[in-house]
């Protein structure tokens, strides 16, 4: 198969200018630069408030973490694009959700505030918020891809509404992770992943490779098809 070095990988970053909380943007750096070792250009797109979205014409999107108030600005402009990505998510493309990005996947994230913001609704989660505790700190998790080292700061818990269609990223080994009682941490479904690690993630580098693989078979995929129809 081609590989379409030629052609820039394209990476959308929903809402970057507000999501990015503890230097989440690292996740899209890391990716950055596996792919140009590999001999690739990546062009990243900044899809924020108004823009259009066609989710077809990505190899990779990223959602980073938010503070709750930027995640209730964002999630009213966000339910537009939720057929492109419903359809992106579900045909086993990749994406990557982080902390408030991956909460908003689900289907709602109740605030500490009282507020409910609606999520996607793509994948069958919710998040709330319970008094008693943020869940801060370092955490270490076990995954497919290997032991993964982050740092975790939110007050959502996240629960999965149908076990058996989602699977965790990975079982806790330290720290929260989804919530204080399921001892498993994020989500993996099909070349989906949300995670509640900062640090950023993809400084874990057997998670990084993974999916920058991921990303650069999307990329020929996605160019051969284009190929065909010109
Ligand atoms: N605001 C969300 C929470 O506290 C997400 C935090 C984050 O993305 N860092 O749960």
């Amino acid at each position: 198969m081609a590989d379409f070095k030629d052609k820039p990988i394209k990476i959308a970053y929903l809402y970057e200018d507000l999501m990015n909380t503890y230097g989440d943007s690292g996740d899209v750096k890391v990716l950055r630069y596996l792919l140009a070792k590999e001999g690739y250009t990546v062009a990243v797109d900044n899809v924020s408030l108004g823009d259009p979205f066609d989710a077809s014409h990505y190899d990779f999107v990223f959602f980073g973490g938010g503070q709750d108030f930027e995640q209730t600005v964002v999630a009213k402009d966000l339910l537009r694009h939720k057929a492109t990505l419903a359809n992106y998510i579900h045909a086993g493309h990749p994406m990557l959700g982080i902390c408030g990005g991956y909460q908003l996947l689900g289907d709602y994230y109740k605030t500490a505030s009282g507020t409910t913001i609606k999520g996607l609704g793509i994948l069958p989660l919710h998040t709330v918020f319970k008094a008693d505790s943020r869940m801060i700190g370092d955490t270490e998790f076990e995954t497919k891809f290997g032991k993964v080292k982050a740092f975790e700061n939110h007050s959502g818990r996240t629960y999965f509404d149908k076990p058996d269609e989602l699977k965790p990223l990975g079982k806790m080994i330290t720290g929260y992770g989804n919530n204080p009682e399921d001892g498993v941490e994020g989500l993996h479904y099909k070349n989906t992943i949300g995670s509640y690690a900062h640090g950023p993630l993809l400084r874990n580098i057997n998670i990084a490779q993974a999916i920058a693989k991921l990303i650069v078979t999307r990329h020929q995929n996605r160019l051969s098809q284009t190929a065909v129809k010109n």
